[in-house]
């Protein structure tokens, strides 16, 4: 199962960073002294959405936040489960049956969310809306949802009841009632989005943070990499052009009979995760960062370890907690070395 990990620096990371050391050499020359840094923050999706980036002048990066925040306001819009009028809502109320005409961000989301699903054997599933918002109730009124309405509300569940069609650009529902919740990809895809809008702007040097999804560019002039923290070790790894994401059991949860109910559900028994698991995963790109994390949050050790070995690119940090001990794995790092 988990097997203990030694703390020092790991070999895949260290691949990173001399990567990263020859790219500046050719690169970084030319940028370094006359680029500034910049930061801005604004409350997108539930959270604070920081960007960092560097530009010649105030003017540039000002631009390049406008442009980047607009991405992402225009994606909330699209994606969310809380507003009522965003796209995702309107399509799960068009029915059942009928191939519904989506947006290419949605539509876009939702076929990377699908292919997850597939891979994690459906422990990733964003048609888990309904179960999802019982335990968000639950959470608010401080109790556990009814078993028999939980029950119900699985029975709406299950990603194989959605499809999509590339050429058309729909989606369809099998069955009525349906509710996607895209809470588990939607930040990290954004942030992507939104580095990518920075980049058009022809500004290399970017991270976009949505709390605990980062995605983020060419490495700040000068440095190696960007210094991410991974992991619960407070380790740091100086990474570039990829994303990083972090899911965590026990940020959001509650409390009944002294067992902690995570808001990461676990599609295979409707319930929230009740171990203190800690993931950190770092992946290519963003949604697949994100969504990652949940995944593997989700999966037993060997399942997690496999998802993760099969992803071109990615790897993960798992800490758990029990007692007052931690288990930390790394997962993936031979895929890294390459
Ligand atoms: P946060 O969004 O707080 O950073 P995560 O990225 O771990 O946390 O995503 C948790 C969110 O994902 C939940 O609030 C819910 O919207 C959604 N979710 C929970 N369980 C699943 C699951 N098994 N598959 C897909 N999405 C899920
Ligand atoms: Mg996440």
């Amino acid at each position: 199962m988990h097997e203990g990990m030694n703390l020092g620096q790991p070999s895949s990371l260290i691949h990173w960073r001399q990567r990263c050391l020859v790219w500046l050499a050719i690169v970084g020359a030319a940028h370094a002294g006359t680029l500034q840094r910049y930061e801005a923050v604004e409350p997108h999706m539930g959270t604070l959405f920081r960007i960092e980036l560097y530009a010649p002048d105030a003017d540039r990066a000002r631009e390049a936040f406008q442009a980047a925040f607009a991405r992402i306001a225009d994606l909330d819009q699209a994606l969310s489960d809380y507003k009522p009028d965003s796209e995702l809502n309107r399509v799960c109320a068009g029915g059942a049956g009928l191939p519904l005409k989506v947006s290419n961000d949605l539509y876009a989301v939702l076929q990377e969310s699908l292919e997850m699903s597939r891979k994690s054997d459906g422990a990733f599933d964003v048609t888990l809306g309904p179960v999802i918002r019982l335990w968000r109730q639950a959470r608010r009124e401080h109790h556990l949802p009814d078993p028999a309405q939980l029950r119900a509300a699985a029975a709406r569940c299950g990603y194989y009841k959605l499809h999509l069609d590339a050429a058309a650009g729909t989606a369809k529902f099998d069955q009525g009632g349906m509710q996607l919740d895209l809470g588990g990809i939607a930040k990290g895809w954004a942030a992507e989005a939104a580095l990518m809008v920075i980049g058009r702007q022809g500004i290399r040097s970017a991270l976009v943070a949505a709390s605990g999804d980062l995605a983020f560019s060419d490495a700040p002039p000068g440095k190696a990499g960007w210094t991410i923290g991974l992991g619960s070790a407070s380790r740091l790894a100086m990474l570039s052009n990829c994303a990083v994401s972090t899911s965590g059991a026990s940020e959001q949860f509650v409390e009944i009979g002294g067992v902690r109910y995570s808001h990461i559900i676990d599609p295979a028994t409707s319930l929230g995760l009740t171990r203190d698991v800690t993931v950190t995963v770092v992946a290519p790109h963003g949604g697949q960062a994100d969504s990652l994390a949940l995944a593997v949050s989700v999966l037993d050790a060997a399942r997690g370890r496999r998802l993760i070995e099969r992803e071109p690119g990615a790897a993960a940090i798992v800490t758990i907690r029990e007692g007052g001990a931690l288990r930390i794995t790394q997962l993936g790092a031979r895929v890294m070395k390459k």
